[in-house]
């Protein structure tokens, strides 16, 4: 199948490309920074993968740069292994951060200072209210709420309470650094926000040096601005954290002034893509860990054989807007398809295998067949399949009473085997329960090759692998890891699990290159799928995807 215009629909600009090159063109911006700021409590996941070829992409288009900065204010849930992980993530989808690796916690000491500018003004104060009091008079959408009793303290009292939260005198949840902004504004974020927290949590970088902690709202906006960032893209539930954005800018002696704008997440069928639940799957042992090939992590798509050229091409197609909506994963599992069509190599494995005897063929001797390596790239050039009298064939090739549309074999029909011969079955031998455990064939040497000089024709060509040169290897097969379109819809995903997510076959049979050959990236079994070595020790294949929309099956 070729790659043609209606398979591949063309890349349309999107709005936040429109709002960048006005910028460029009207010299609001002489060149653009974006950033791609992950909080490292998680891997990455397919969306991320959105974010980061929004930001990293856009710089690139426009000769910016892009950082990568690690939200690190929440020190009990981040750890190391998310750091590195998000970092080899980002590397492995082509894109470079260069010297401009950053943290929130870089700047712990600038965003200190910025708070005591903020009390000093008269712009922010603490506040000893427990959290429950908090909560109760932040109000509601629909009514206002109070002021706290400790709003209206001295500057100075604020000051040093705020000093003595660093010091580490006060417990967790005792006091809190609020904004003082307006608490009957319609925009609840705008309600007196908190601005720092007492956390006492051993910090990746920073260790126990800090006992309070900066809150998502205050950090981000000002590393952005310390960083010179033009553009802050960031997903839609911002959207009403932007006026504190821009009020938190116009309060603050900030040496630039960002400017934030959202698009909508991406959402895919039959997929979670929230690190809350993705946590709780790895922690729950539903999956084998982050990089378990079901999860729509780039860990383990990238272990299940997912190129990243697809990864971004969906990503590409998916577009980007701002209303929200939801992927089709077939449209995922077709970017895959055709990105891996056009690049792996085919080679032949039986899963299911059913034993071939072919009695006409001499025994004790063999042969080298000449098979091509990929029909879609001549440049790939062949190889060499041993033949030989024994064969393994898939079990699912042979009906013995077939109904009438089955082509492949059964007693009597006669098909091709793939490269090889025509074979015709002659007897289907049984075990005591009555299963087929072994076909006699008879095979047609005038057809070596794959064609008849006669030019009679067959209606079925099928793979086969040679018993004697066999390898035997565990072939993971994974199934969607829902069972519905839109897990988590009636209350948690964890309830919509597919139990039939992984299916493992202890003994497939392989040709041998697939053992000799240097195998490197996701491969074809003909006729079964793509799939690719797994990192596990051993001769373990994953299925990267199967060679059809089976989704549309399941509608
Ligand atoms: P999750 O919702 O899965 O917990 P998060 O938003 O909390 O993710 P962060 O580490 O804060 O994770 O995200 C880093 C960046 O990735 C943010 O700018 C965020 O907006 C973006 N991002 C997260 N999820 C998606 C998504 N599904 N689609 C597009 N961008 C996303
Ligand atoms: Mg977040």
């Amino acid at each position: 199948m070729q790659a043609n215009e209606t398979e591949t629909p063309p890349v349309v600009s999107n709005f936040l490309r429109d709002i960048v090159q006005d910028d460029l063109a009207s010299g609001k911006h002489k060149s653009i920074v974006t950033r791609f700021p992950p909080e490292p409590n998680g891997y990455l996941h397919l969306g991320h993968a959105k974010s980061i070829c929004i930001n990293f992409g856009m710089a690139e288009e426009f000769g910016g740069r892009c950082h990568l900065r690690f939200d690190d204010t929440n020190p009990a849930k981040e750890e190391q292994e998310f750091i590195d992980s998000i970092q080899r993530d980002v590397k492995w989808l082509g894109f470079d951060w260069g010297d401009n690796l950053y943290h929130a916690s870089d700047y712990f000491e600038q965003l200190y200072s910025w708070a005591e500018h903020l009390i000093k003004s008269g712009d922010a104060y603490v506040d000893d209210q427990t959290v429950d009091e908090m909560r109760t008079s932040r109000g509601t959408l629909t009514e206002p709420g109070k002021n706290s009793p400790f709003r209206d303290r001295s500057v100075a009292e604020s000051l040093d309470l705020f000093a003595r939260m660093r010091a580490g005198e006060f417990l967790p949840g005792t006091r809190v650094l609020r904004a003082k902004i307006d608490m009957t504004a319609g925009n609840i974020n705008l309600r007196d926000p908190a601005l720092y927290r007492i956390v006492h949590a051993e910090h990746p970088r920073t260790g126990d040096k800090w006992k309070i902690y900066p809150t998502y709202d205050f950090a981000h906006g000002q590393s952005d601005a310390l960083e010179h960032i033009t553009h802050s893209i960031c997903t839609l539930e911002f959207e009403d954290h932007r006026p504190l954005y821009e009020w938190l800018l116009a309060h603050l002696p900030v040496p630039a002034k960002p400017r934030q704008y959202e698009f909508a997440r991406l959402n895919m069928t039959y997929t979670i893509l929230s690190k809350r639940h993705l946590t709780q799957f790895v922690r729950d042992k539903h999956v084998a860990g982050w990089d378990d090939p079901r999860m729509p992590t780039i860990a383990g798509m990238r272990r299940r054989g997912i190129p990243p050229e697809a990864l971004k091409d969906f990503v590409k197609r998916a577009g980007v807007a701002r209303a929200n909506s939801v992927v089709d994963i077939a449209m995922f599992d077709a970017c895959v398809r055709e990105y891996l069509n056009k690049s792996a190599p085919r080679y032949m494995a039986v899963l299911k295998p059913l034993k071939v005897v072919i009695e006409n063929y001499p025994e004790g001797s063999g042969e080298e067949l000449e098979c091509v390596n990929n029909p879609e790239d001549p440049a790939a050039g062949s190889r060499k399949v041993p033949f030989s009298r024994e064969l393994y064939i898939e079990q699912d090739d042979f009906m013995e009473n077939p109904p009438k549309k089955f082509f492949r074999l059964s007693p009597g029909q006669e098909v091709r085997l793939r490269y090889a011969y025509f074979i015709t079955c002659r007897e289907a031998i049984k075990n005591a329960a009555g299963e087929v455990i072994e076909l006699r064939c008879t095979y047609d040497p005038a057809t070596r090759g794959g064609n008849a000089p006669d030019g009679r024709k067959v209606k079925a060509t099928m793979h086969w692998v040679s018993a004697a040169h066999a390898k035997t290897a565990e072939v993971r097969i994974y199934n969607p890891l829902f069972t519905r379109p839109d897990p988590g819809a009636d209350g948690n995903p964890v309830d919509d699990l597919n139990p039939a997510s992984l299916e493992v076959i202890k003994e497939a049979y392989l040709e041998p290159a697939l053992v000799t050959d240097d195998i490197k990236g996701t491969i074809q079994f003909e006729r079964l799928g793509y799939f690719c070595r797994d990192t596990d020790p051993g001769l373990i294949f994953n299925r990267t995807i199967g060679l059809r929309d089976t989704y549309a099956k399941a509608k």
